[in-house]
């Protein structure tokens, strides 16, 4: 089957808009910590473990010690050096678990080599993961237990649901299937009624499955992955992908005539940042399409804070809930 490109820009794919949701879900959270601090004397307050000198890393850590600041939470930024062990990281974790008016405590991935990256995820305490990486976590997840869950996943919820996309009983293709995204955005959609598909690098004629999907979510790491015969005409994707494109050409290709500003970021910092969709390709096929940046990435820094301040809640025995209407 060939998808048929739509014919003027007019009928382009709308904006799933993360940026919108994201700012909701933050003036929500600053309302939240506002409310606990006046309520219970509390401030949710967040430890953001980074090791080594990645600057990406430094760039996240950044934005979310900035985000805490901004909403009213409380925040730590602890930087450690590369050459860091184990047996160190494992006690600088335990110290924050020890710390009781610190309420989440979240290891900037991925760590320097030599590290151990499980070790270090299980010995964050449960209550405090609100990366929602610990196996406790992902266990409560997957039998529907009240738990923190991934921020990325529930992103991708949030942002589908507040946009007014109908989950229960469409048909949901993930392409990917790693912990951190691919596998709990399927079983969140799944836990939401969905019919739910796992593409991943074994799936053989993926784009026969794919053009399936009522609802596509791509999480490959691939710039250009899914192209316009991926997706059936009107369906709704998700490009939770980033990746660093630094050829002009493929620029071109992939924005034709709005190029301009991505060129300009291509000479000015050496790369523009795109997902694992093609935008010119999908945008012309898709219904609603996330933009990358724009999309996904900001969800998921909104979401930190909400796990956040669901875990001072839990942790402290807070009933109160945010009218939980729409997540
Ligand atoms: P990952 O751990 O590398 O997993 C990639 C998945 O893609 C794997 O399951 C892999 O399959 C699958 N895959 C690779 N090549 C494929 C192919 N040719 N056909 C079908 N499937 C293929 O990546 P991740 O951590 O999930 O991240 C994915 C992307 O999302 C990255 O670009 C990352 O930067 C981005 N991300 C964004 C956010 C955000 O906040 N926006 C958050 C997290 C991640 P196998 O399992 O068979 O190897």
């Amino acid at each position: 089957m060939v998808t048929q490109f739509k014919e003027n820009e007019s009928e382009r794919a709308r904006k799933l808009d993360g940026a919108r949701v994201a700012e909701e879900i933050k003036r929500e959270a600053a309302e939240d910590v506002a409310r606990l601090k006046s309520a219970y004397g509390v401030t949710p307050r967040l430890v953001v473990v980074r090791v080594g000198d990645d600057p990406a890393s430094a760039v996240y850590v950044r934005n979310k010690v900035r985000l805490c600041e901004e909403l009213g939470l409380g925040s730590e930024h602890v930087a450690l050096p590369a050459e860091t062990t184990t047996a160190e990281l494992l006690e600088v974790v335990e110290s924050l678990n020890r710390r009781d008016e610190v309420d989440g405590v979240l290891v900037q991935l991925p760590l320097p080599k030599g590290v151990d990256e499980s070790r270090i995820i299980e010995a964050i305490d449960p209550s405090k993961d609100v990366d929602g990486f610990h196996p406790i976590n992902v266990g409560r997840m997957m039998l529907r237990q009240p738990s923190l869950l991934p921020c990325t996943p529930a992103g991708i919820v949030e942002l589908l649901v507040r946009e007014g996309v109908e989950i229960a009983g469409a048909r949901v293709c993930v392409v990917g299937r790693s912990n951190i995204v691919g596998r709990p955005v399927a079983e969140l959609l799944l836990q939401r009624d969905a019919t739910v598909t796992i593409c991943h690098s074994r799936t053989r004629r993926i784009a026969e499955v794919t053009r399936e999907a009522d609802i596509l979510i791509v999480a490959v790491g691939r710039a250009s992955f899914i192209r316009a015969e991926h997706v059936r005409a009107g369906a709704t994707v998700v490009d939770v992908g980033m990746n660093k494109l630094t050829d002009e050409d493929e620029v071109r290709d992939f924005f034709g005539d709005e190029a301009g500003k991505r060129l300009k970021a291509v000479r000015e910092r050496g790369f523009t940042l795109v997902g694992d969709v093609h935008p010119l390709q999908v945008g012309a096929v898709a219904g609603r399409l996330t933009p990358v940046p724009g999309g996904v990435g900001l969800l998921t820094v909104a979401m930190l804070m909400r796990n956040t301040i669901q875990a001072a809640r839990l942790r402290r025995g807070i009933e109160e809930e945010r009218k939980k209407g729409k997540g």
